[in-house]
């Protein structure tokens, strides 16, 4: 049998027929880290492989498979058709649409639970091309929210931005949906790579502070009520762990699916995937037939969020809902205590007006720094 790794991109024969669970066991992959597709179909654990099949193993977690054990049912745990997506923490099997309705529903609760925004609200979405802001916008336009994308060009990799502009425009013009984007080479004069390639500041931390910085401006700007992430539960589990690995209590206790306004320059802040894992958004964007990159971005190497994420697959696969309980557990327990930590005072940055704690906000001191060194280069 044919089978497609991915990540890099690869193809290995494996002598069928077999299972998909003796398959990933022989490959030493956690089967709660990918998603097996034969023929654009989701494949349970427990489904048959002949040895004419082609199958491809697609990891659907930052950082790639590792190794696990393996379990579980076939049928769906609502209707008791053959199920197409196991979902262990929840000790659960679903055919495809039963899991379309779960993941909807776990969307749904959160936006309640948070108070997120209503119909009435414009959305903007930050949408990368990858899987979770996808789905996430795919959720929305659905439930008939008015949600508009937005996506920045960061040019972490030639190939790799491309491909990402790319399958977000796919995706709008498909939907009929706005996609508005902003190319950081063109409008902001600096790339993520040639951060990368100057090695003076950690990309990603460049990279996340851009992204936050620019899609608070365009809500801000444009009058948007509220600003949506696709921050998944996995996304979630690992900044808590790192943040509480570190005692960084100033960060614990501003870690919440919902953000609040509290200058006006602030957006309102939400994340509604965040109760449902990385591996449920990558089977929901394959079960609605969305097309978004699988690469990885090319700096990945240098982000550090993934050691946490890979600790906890490593817990998730022994003792499933271990990311649940982790990051639940906190928001309940835990998130109430941290409140009197959040205290900072905002004021308006004195290069460009956004909101900042100092004189000069991180962003307008970041560009500042790069204007330097590339004066410097430039007299040298
Ligand atoms: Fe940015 Fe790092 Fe994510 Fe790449 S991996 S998109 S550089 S934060
Ligand atoms: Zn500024």
């Amino acid at each position: 049998m044919k089978v497609k790794l991915r990540n890099p991109t690869r193809e290995v024969e494996v002598p069928g027929p077999t299972s998909v669970r003796i398959l990933l066991e022989r490959l030493q992959i956690n089967p709660e880290t990918v998603l097996v597709i034969r023929e654009a179909d989701l494949l349970t654990r427990e489904e048959r492989l002949a040895d004419s099949d082609e199958v491809e193993i697609r990891p659907v977690i930052s950082g790639g498979a590792g190794r696990g054990p393996a379990g579980v049912a076939a049928k769906c745990k609502r209707c008791r058709a053959p199920a197409k997506v196991e979902v262990a923490r929840a000790n659960a099997a679903f055919c495809a649409d039963c899991f379309l309705r779960y993941v909807r529903n776990q969307m749904t609760k959160a936006i309640d639970d948070h108070e997120m925004f209503t119909k009435e609200d414009r959305l903007l979405v930050c949408v990368s091309g990858g899987k979770d802001s996808l789905a996430l916008w795919d959720m929305l336009l659905d439930m008939g929210y008015d949600a508009t994308g937005y996506h920045i060009v960061l040019w972490t990799g030639e190939e790799y931005a491309n491909e990402s502009r790319a399958m977000c425009e796919k995706y709008a013009a498909g939907r009929g949906a706005t996609l508005i984007v902003t190319d950081l080479k063109d409008d902001e004069g600096f790339t993520i790579e040639q951060i990368a390639r100057e090695g003076r500041r950690v990309p990603c931390s460049v990279c996340g502070l851009t992204k936050r910085y620019l899609s608070n401006l365009q809500a801000t700007r444009e009058g948007y009520d509220v600003l949506v992430t696709g921050h998944n539960l996995d996304d979630e589990a690992a900044t808590l762990l790192g943040n509480t690995l570190h005692w960084q209590t100033e960060y614990i206790a501003r870690q919440s699916p919902a953000l609040p306004s509290t200058h006006a320059k602030l957006s309102k802040k939400v994340k509604p995937l965040y109760r449902v894992s990385e591996r449920e958004t990558a089977a929901y964007a394959i079960l609605r037939g969305i097309d978004y990159i699988v690469e990885e971005c090319p700096l990945v190497a240098g982000n550090t969020a993934l050691r946490y994420k890979d600790a906890l697959n490593l817990m998730e696969a022994r003792s499933p809902g271990t990311k649940q309980q982790f990051f639940f557990g906190y928001l309940d327990k835990v998130a109430p205590l941290f409140a009197s930590e959040d205290k900072v005072e905002l004021r308006a940055c004195t290069e460009c007006g956004q909101s900042t704690t100092g004189d000069v906000c991180a962003y307008c001191r970041a560009k500042k720094q790069l204007r330097a060194k590339a004066g410097r280069k430039g007299a040298s």
